[in-house]
Order: C-alpha cells, then sequence, then structure tokens
C-alpha cells in the first residue's frame, strides 16, 4: 500500500490512525456486531458516539455552556442560506465582509432572504487581502456581519477577530475550525463543513449562541432550523451518522495530538517552510499580503506558467497531489490542513526546489 502526500483543498487527507481505526472498526464496533453505518441513530451505540463528537468539540474549542453545537447535513453552502432564515430574528439586513470566493457565495443565497450590505470589501486588493477593521462600515442594526475566517480558494485569514459590538459575529470557518485557537465567545455563530480539518464529506458542524435561535423565518425547513435541532440533539432527522463517528476519532487523534494549541504551533511551522521558500524565491511567489496569509491554503504561482503541467506532473510522480490551484485563480495551491505532516511539508518544499534549479 502507498499513501500519497494529498494536498487536496477538500474533502482532504484525515490523519492514517484514524482511517486504520475506522478500517478496523468497520464490521464490528467495538462488540456492538455492527458497523456504525448500519446502527439505529436511536440506539444507545450511536447516541454514545454522537455524545462524545459533541463532548470533544466542545472540549477542543472550550464552547461556552451557552453556546449549541449541532451536526447537521447540507454543508456549508447550505448554512449560507439557514444562516439567513435563523438569523434574522425580525430584522431585514445583514452585514457581510466580502474578502473572495467563499464569501461571494454567501453573499449569494443570503440576499435571497435579506438585504445584503457589504461592510467591506476586498475587491480591489483582487482579493489578496482582508480589508482591516478601519476600513469597515458597520450597520449597528444589521441582525448579524458575516466573515469567511478562511478563504480556502484565496488562501486568505484572518489572524484577527473583528469586533462587532452588540451585533452578532457569524464566522465560516469551513477549511480553519481546529486548526488553531479561537475564542468562540467573541462569535455569535461559528459553521463549517467538516471535509478540511474534521472528517469525511456529508456533516455540518454549527456552533451557535444559545439567545440567537428560536426566531426561524416561517419558511426555514424543519430539519435547518437550530432551535428544532438544538431541542432535538440534532436528531430531528438522521444525522450523517458515519461521519460523525470518524469526526469523533478525528478529534480523539487531535486531543492525542496536544489539542487544539498544540495543533497551532504544528500549523504555523508548517506553513512557514512553505512561505519561506516563497519569500525567498523569484521563481515561485504568493500573491498574499503577509500578514493575511492563510496557514491552510496556501496559493502560490510559477513565475512562467508554461511549466504549471511540467510541475504537476513531477508532484505527482513524486507521490504529491492535487496541487492544482482552483480554475478561477490559476497557479498552485497546497492545502495543508491538521492531518498534512510535516514530512509532506519538507517534501513539497524540497521538490519545489529542485524543480526551481532544473528551470530557473
Ligand atoms: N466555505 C468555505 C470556506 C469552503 O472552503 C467551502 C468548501 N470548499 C464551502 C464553504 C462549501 O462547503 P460545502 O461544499 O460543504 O457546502
Amino acid at each position: 500500500m502507498t499513501r500519497v502526500f494529498n494536498f487536496s483543498a477538500g474533502p482532504a487527507a484525515l490523519p492514517e490512525p484514524v482511517l486504520r481505526q475506522a478500517a478496523d472498526e468497520m464490521l464490528d464496533w467495538r462488540g456492538s456486531g455492527m458497523s456504525v453505518m448500519e446502527m439505529s441513530h436511536r440506539g444507545k451505540e450511536y447516541m454514545a458516539i454522537h455524545a462524545e463528537a459533541e463532548a470533544l468539540l466542545r472540549e477542543l474549542l472550550a464552547v461556552p455552556a451557552n453556546y449549541k453545537v449541532l451536526f447537521l447535513q447540507g454543508g456549508a453552502i447550505g448554512q449560507n442560506a439557514f444562516v439567513p432564515m435563523n438569523l434574522l430574528r425580525g430584522r431585514t439586513s445583514a452585514d457581510y465582509v466580502d474578502t473572495g470566493e467563499w464569501s461571494k457565495k454567501s453573499i449569494k443565497d443570503a440576499k435571497k432572504y435579506c438585504t445584503v450590505r457589504i461592510a467591506a470589501t476586498a475587491e480591489a486588493s483582487r482579493y489578496t487581502r482582508v480589508p482591516p477593521q478601519a476600513e469597515w462600515k458597520l450597520d449597528p442594526n444589521a441582525a448579524y456581519v458575516h466573515i469567511c475566517a478562511n478563504e480556502t480558494i484565496g488562501g486568505v485569514e484572518y489572524h484577527w477577530t473583528p469586533d462587532t459590538g452588540a451585533v452578532p459575529l457569524v464566522a465560516d470557518m469551513s477549511s480553519n475550525i481546529l486548526s488553531r485557537e479561537v475564542d468562540v465567545s467573541r462569535y455569535g455563530l461559528i459553521y463549517a463543513g467538516a471535509q478540511k480539518n474534521m472528517g469525511p464529506s456529508g456533516l455540518t458542524v454549527v456552533i451557535v449562541r444559545d439567545d440567537l435561535i428560536g426566531q426561524a423565518l416561517p419558511i426555514t425547513p424543519s430539519a435547518f432550523d437550530y432551535k428544532q435541532q438544538a431541542d432535538n440533539d440534532s436528531m430531528l432527522n438522521t444525522p450523517p451518522t458515519y461521519a460523525i463517528y470518524v469526526a469523533g476519532l478525528v478529534m480523539h487523534w487531535l486531543k492525542a495530538q496536544g489539542g487544539v494549541a498544540a495543533m497551532e504551533r504544528h500549523n504555523r511551522a508548517k506553513a512557514a517552510l512553505l512561505y519561506d521558500l516563497l519569500d525567498a524565491s523569484s521563481f515561485y511567489s504568493s500573491p498574499v499580503a503577509r500578514e493575511d496569509r492563510s496557514l491552510m491554503n496556501v496559493p502560490f504561482k510559477l513565475r512562467d506558467e508554461a511549466l504549471d503541467g511540467a510541475f504537476l506532473e513531477g508532484a505527482q510522480a513524486r507521490g504529491m497531489i492535487q496541487l492544482k490551484g482552483h480554475r478561477s485563480v490559476g497557479g498552485m495551491r497546497a492545502s495543508i490542513y491538521n492531518a498534512m505532516p510535516v514530512e509532506g511539508v519538507k517534501a513539497l518544499v524540497t521538490y519545489m526546489k529542485e524543480f526551481e534549479a532544473a528551470h530557473a
């Protein structure tokens, strides 16, 4: 068996020990005689798996007691609609900060449900920076302020927490949840698709302050009404049971690595290996402003894009895959989530140096 270094933006690499454990437990989960996939979500075995996954997430992110943790389906894109449906609370307008492709998608869907004000945009910089808060024009009557904490495509990440006063801050953390410490109490709501740092696709996590729920628009589907799901421990409908089980294994693994603070140190060290190389080279370049560079998604360009194909082929031959940048930005992108070992980043850096030496 050969495992590649998988730099995919998502679904992404999972920790190998997690995959091995899931394989070991595939046919018979801990003497139950069943795979987790075959369990009733109302049975005692699955209920324990579910409760443990929630407890681990609460522990790893130090989620305060007045926040609900929901395990839903529908992806982060689904949340682009479910957030306004649930959080407008009688208001008609919400503020959005536009930092790139994923913010734009959030804005587009939110416009179906409310007036969207763009409180700030990074468009003028071609989405290579996070607009500093001094540039934001916030509306005190907004229902909430929405940000994308890490733009997976553009590689732009917030390294600070916006201050939105009494207006709840909502963050799409799909591509950086559990990669670094966050003060959950500064947010009204955090959501994330699981398929980058948490587990397989199919699970969407919502962490929401409990005073914000219970006033969903009447059109809100019950499966996506946060209050109804909170009252039913995310079991108003069948939750994505297998994805939740694997997410629990991933969180156990993360805890064994020392938790989120230790993972953040590790992630900073990994990202620095790549950014240091990009900054030292005139052959490669990073488009993103230094202070806003993502620790998770590192886009970069070759000086001569005619070499892109050869670069990707050479990487593939060395067992490094999924380095092609998103079609909207071109170039390369290395996604280096929690499960990417430092050895993978070192192998990439070594290859990049060799490629530069051969083609510069
Ligand atoms: N937001 C961000 C920041 C993402 O990276 C993604 C997925 N790449 C999404 C939203 C969409 O997530 P999903 O496909 O789970 O709906």
